[in-house]
């Protein structure tokens, strides 16, 4: 490959996406990453791509159902342009209700939806019916239609693929660089400690989170949620739990708190007991101080951009932040909201 006109720092979902929709605009794409494709929060297994509840809005919030409006097309091109399938259905959401005040919080978050989501999804009050389907104590659950599930590995080989296929290369180290040429850092939780160190102040870290593959068959049955629970049943015979959320952690691989969420799975849809558990996993999600995504110019470094934050939502948020690099990188737009930027040290 000729010296590229924009090198990607990170191979995981946030820099990989941002290089298709570099090269698919023309850029030539080198994508630099020491540990390979999805060595970070990226290579795990749950991939649920949810919307926020839609009565707290904001600019995530609207930024995210963006990116959930955006992703059939996003997914179904990077299919279409490498060849690999990214498991992604929209095949929604069900939620148990506890009791009747759980009942009419939903239902107003209906009438939010209907306001705010333009038509994109319904967020309704349904019986709970039979099939893989969660127990709720009230007899109702709240159906989304918005949401969404993707294999993640297989969406990172699909990205991968795609980029090749756009004349993009994948490599462990960075080709040199003429000063100035445009670098984006999308370098996962090690890359919001290396901005803290190099800004001097908290821009963010790591947080621990825990999920597992099981052996269950759940056809395209909808991803099921409840309060920092995810049941994510996949096209390949298999169902994702997660996730456990830690702040301070003693080692980086599952531990107890997987078999906790595990046993809470069970008692919400029955059908998952005594399945056979194919994978626990670990990974570092990138947790800024603001908790929001981080997007933009890396502050005294220019040509330097900077793509992470994306937290409990990398999977969700990939097509507009992948959108909005390019944007930047290649247009000098801004389109994504001012609360995402880094402010310069002092600012
Ligand atoms: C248990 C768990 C469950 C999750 N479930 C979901 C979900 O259901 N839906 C969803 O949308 N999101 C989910 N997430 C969050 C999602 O995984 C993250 O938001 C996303 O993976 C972040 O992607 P990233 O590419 O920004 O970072 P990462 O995937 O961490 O990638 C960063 C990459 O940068 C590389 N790197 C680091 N330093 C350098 C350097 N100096 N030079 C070059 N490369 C470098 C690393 O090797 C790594 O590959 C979950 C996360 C966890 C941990």
């Amino acid at each position: 490959m000729a010296r590229p006109d924009v090198t990607v720092m990170g191979a995981g979902v946030t820099g990989l996406a941002c290089a298709v929709a570099l090269a698919r605009r023309g850029a030539r794409v080198a994508v630099a990453d020491p540990g390979g494709v999805g060595a970070g929060a990226s290579g795990g297994v749950v991939g649920a791509l949810a919307p926020h509840a839609p009565d707290r809005w904001g600019p995530m919030q609207a930024f995210q159902l963006q990116a959930l409006t955006a992703a059939p097309a996003f997914w179904a091109s990077v299919a279409a342009c490498g060849g690999v399938d990214p498991g992604y259905a929209q095949v929604g959401r069900l939620m148990p209700l506890a009791d009747a005040a759980a009942v009419a919080r939903a239902r107003a978050r209906g009438a939010a939806a209907a306001d705010r989501w333009g038509g994109a999804g319904l967020w309704r009050v349904v019986p709970a019916g039979d099939g893989f389907a969660p127990v709720s104590a009230s007899g109702l659950l709240v159906h989304d239609t918005l949401t969404a599930r993707i294999a993640p590995r297989r969406a990172l080989a699909a990205l991968a693929a795609a980029l090749r296929a756009l004349g993009g290369t994948i490599g462990p180290a960075a080709p040199d660089l003429p000063a100035g040429a445009p670098v984006l850092w999308a370098t996962g939780a090690a890359g919001l400690a290396d901005l803290s160190t190099a800004l001097g102040q908290p821009v963010g870290g790591g947080e621990k989170g825990q999920a597992a593959l099981l052996a269950c068959d759940a056809g395209d049955a909808p991803v099921i949620g409840d309060t920092g629970l995810w049941i994510v049943p996949h096209a390949d015979g298999t169902v994702a739990v997660g996730s456990t959320a830690e702040r301070t952690w003693d080692s980086d691989g599952p531990d107890a708190g997987l078999d906790a969420l595990l046993a809470r799975a069970a008692a919400l849809v029955p059908q998952l007991a005594g399945a056979r558990v194919l994978e626990r996993w670990a990974g570092i999600r990138p947790r800024a101080a603001t908790r929001l995504p981080v997007l933009g110019p890396w502050p005294g470094r220019p040509g330097h951009v900077v793509a992470n934050g994306t937290y409990k939502t990398g999977f969700a948020l990939a097509p507009a932040v992948a959108a909005a690099m390019a944007d930047l990188i290649l247009a000098g737009r801004v389109t994504y909201p001012d609360a995402f930027a880094l402010a310069a040290p002092g600012a």
